[in-house]
């Protein structure tokens, strides 16, 4: 239900002192909420990744900064520690701090979550504007299951340790959800086919600008109609309920094959043909076997 105070109850939120986490569009600026440019306009403070990109955006949405108030305080990877002792300065002298990123909602693979942290153990008011996440947006459209899901932003860059974090995601049966460069999008996707077999994906690329685009369907046929070269920004979301079941009863299948004393390499050959499931792996659960 709408409460029809919402206008002034957001007045009022938004120029409260304290640290404000406040997201911004990932594409397109008409996605700008009301309470986002509130607290953007009366910020003493706006903490961001760079503060060219977001005296820009700034600039784009009308945004005056008068006598360099808001004061645009650089917050990113490299220095996220050691700006702590300033901000915690800023809200013991009871300034307005708004936490922005790049694009989307800060502490979503951006920084922010140890000023957050840091400000909630010294007792400072701490709030959060809704907002935009590209992974949200991708999920909400991709038609595959919500009811579970699993967001791993960025995986490693070595391609084990990625193949690791993809089979205990995958292990879970939930909707994984993944942000991915173009550049690496075709490795990864050729890793999911790998280990979720035909499992249904979907890909948002440049979500909300003007060359949205989504590809859906099993890797192959998300391969097959990338754009080459393949540009702009992607998320992934993998449906995990058929590939855990799947990979279940390719497992159930080597055991009895196993027990009822079928050679390992016919074993191999048969679950690797019907599941796709990778050698190492059906040796990794005989190994098992002999063990336990
Ligand atoms: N904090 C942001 C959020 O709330 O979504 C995420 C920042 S993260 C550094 C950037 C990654 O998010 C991109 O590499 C891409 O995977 C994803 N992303 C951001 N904007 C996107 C868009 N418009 N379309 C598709 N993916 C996007």
């Amino acid at each position: 239900m709408v409460d029809s105070s919402t206008d002034s109850t957001a007045s009022q939120s938004t120029r409260e002192k304290g640290l404000c986490i406040c997201p911004t569009p990932i594409g397109n600026l008409n996605d700008i909420s009301q309470r986002q440019l509130e607290a953007l306009r009366f910020a003493d403070v706006i903490l961001c990744e760079d503060t060219r990109t977001t005296g820009k955006l700034l600039e784009l949405l009308g945004v005056k900064r008068v006598d360099g108030i808001p004061a645009l305080c650089s917050y990113h990877e490299h220095n996220e520690a050691s700006r702590l002792p300033q901000i915690m300065a800023f809200l013991k002298q009871d300034k307005s701090v708004v936490l922005v990123s790049d694009a989307g909602t800060p502490t979503i693979s951006d920084p922010g979550f140890r000023v957050v942290s840091e400000a909630r153990k010294n007792n400072f008011p701490v709030f959060a504007l809704p907002g935009a996440v590209a992974a949200m947006v991708a999920l909400s459209a991709s038609g595959l299951p919500t009811d579970r899901i699993l967001f791993e932003g960025f995986l490693p860059n070595k391609s084990g340790e990625r193949k690791k974090r993809l089979e205990s995601a995958r292990d879970t049966g939930a909707t994984v959800v993944l942000y991915e460069s173009p550049k690496r999008l075709r490795t990864v996707l050729g890793e999911i086919k790998e280990l979720f077999g035909d499992t249904p994906v979907v890909v948002g690329r440049e979500l909300t600008k003007k060359f949205e685009s989504f590809y859906s369907g099993t890797v192959d046929e998300i391969l097959a109609e990338l754009p080459d070269p393949l540009k702009g920004e992607c998320v992934v979301v993998i449906s995990c309920v058929t590939a855990q079941v799947d990979h279940l009863e390719a497992k159930r299948l080597v055991l009895r094959m196993a027990n009822a004393g079928i050679e390992p390499k016919t074993i191999r050959s048969i679950v690797r043909d019907h599941y796709g499931v990778s050698k190492k792996e059906i040796f990794g659960w005989l190994e098992d076997r002999k063990q336990s």
